[in-house]
């Protein structure tokens, strides 16, 4: 049972990953981003997750700096993760993608290292390129972001290195139980991106419900159900007081038949691309 915003899962390599970190997808470069960044650190969130394509890095890193200096706490205490672009997942593309997150985010290392999506016969070279910055040291975790259950067979019946995460569209209408029965078997540890449906689920009558009678808001029912289900969970808001409420969710679990409920509303319905037909 999570209790706290610095309490971390173990991945399968060991490496410890804070189970609710902060998103900053569609956040652009400027004096926000880097204000989000800060203050989520000195708010307690120890994990920040960007990419490549969501060109932002710079303030990512700026805002890593800024709340590092602030808050008196070391690099080691963060984990930062980025992803690696589908025009990059050539063998030397994906190591020079890895080396430009680097410089643009201004950190010597980064603690988990994604491919965004499967773009089919090229992500496994990306793969190998994945294994070689792990082998040599260069990032501490290496995972996937969009596999289905099929582009995960097909990955470890070559991996020499396993995937610790998969980060996949994960909230109330898309439960993806198939995927993350698969990937507890094979030691993957499941992620959530938009847990909030990008704010559509709470709007939701059974989550206002259940908001009303646990006296948490629809946010934070929903980012405790994804805890109690095992997910790592990364909502991103830029909003200082959104942010603290995100993060307040460790003082009240919900029952075994409030999850349950929560489950039915599953509909297999995504807001985001499908991972086995996308053109990009
Ligand atoms: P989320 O489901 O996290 O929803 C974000 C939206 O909800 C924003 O509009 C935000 O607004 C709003 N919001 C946040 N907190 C609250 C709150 N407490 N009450 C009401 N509204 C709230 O969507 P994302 O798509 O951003 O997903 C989260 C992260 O997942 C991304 O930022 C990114 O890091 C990752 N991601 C990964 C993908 C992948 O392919 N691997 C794809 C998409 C996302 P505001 O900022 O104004 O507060």
């Amino acid at each position: 049972m999570t209790t706290n915003l610095q309490e971390r899962v173990t991945l399968n390599n060991g490496a410890k990953m804070p189970w609710l970190g902060l998103g900053v997808f569609r956040v652009e470069e400027g004096a926000e981003l880097v204000e989000a960044v800060k203050t989520a650190i000195k708010q307690g969130y120890r994990s920040i997750d960007t990419a490549a394509i969501y060109e932002n890095e710079g303030g990512v890193g700026e805002g890593i700096i800024q709340g590092l200096q602030e808050s008196g706490l070391k690099r080691e205490e963060l984990f930062v993760t980025s992803k690696v672009w589908n025009a990059d997942l050539s063998y030397e593309g994906t190591i020079r993608a890895y080396e430009q997150s680097l410089e643009k985010l201004g950190l010597e290392y980064l603690d988990l290292y994604l491919i965004h999506w499967p773009v089919e016969g090229k992500y496994k070279e990306a793969w190998r390129a994945l294994e070689y910055l792990y082998e040599e040291g260069r990032v501490k975790s290496i995972g996937v972001s969009n596999f289905q259950i099929h582009h995960l067979e097909d990955l470890l019946k070559d991996a020499k290195v396993k995937p610790v995460i998969n980060q996949v569209e994960y909230h109330p209408r898309l439960t993806q139980t198939e995927l993350q029965a698969f990937c507890e078997q094979h030691q993957i540890q499941l992620e959530a991106w938009s847990p909030l449906m990008n704010g559509q689920i709470l709007e939701h009558d059974l989550i206002k419900e259940l908001a009303g009678s646990y006296q948490k808001t629809p946010a934070q029912i929903v980012i405790r159900w994804d805890l109690q289900n095992g997910v790592v969970t990364i909502p991103k808001s830029t909003k200082a007081h959104r942010l603290a409420e995100n993060a307040d969710v460790f003082d009240f679990q919900l029952s075994a038949e409030d999850m349950e409920q929560i489950d039915q509303l599953n509909e297999n319905h995504r807001i985001g691309p499908d991972p086995d037909n996308f053109d990009f």
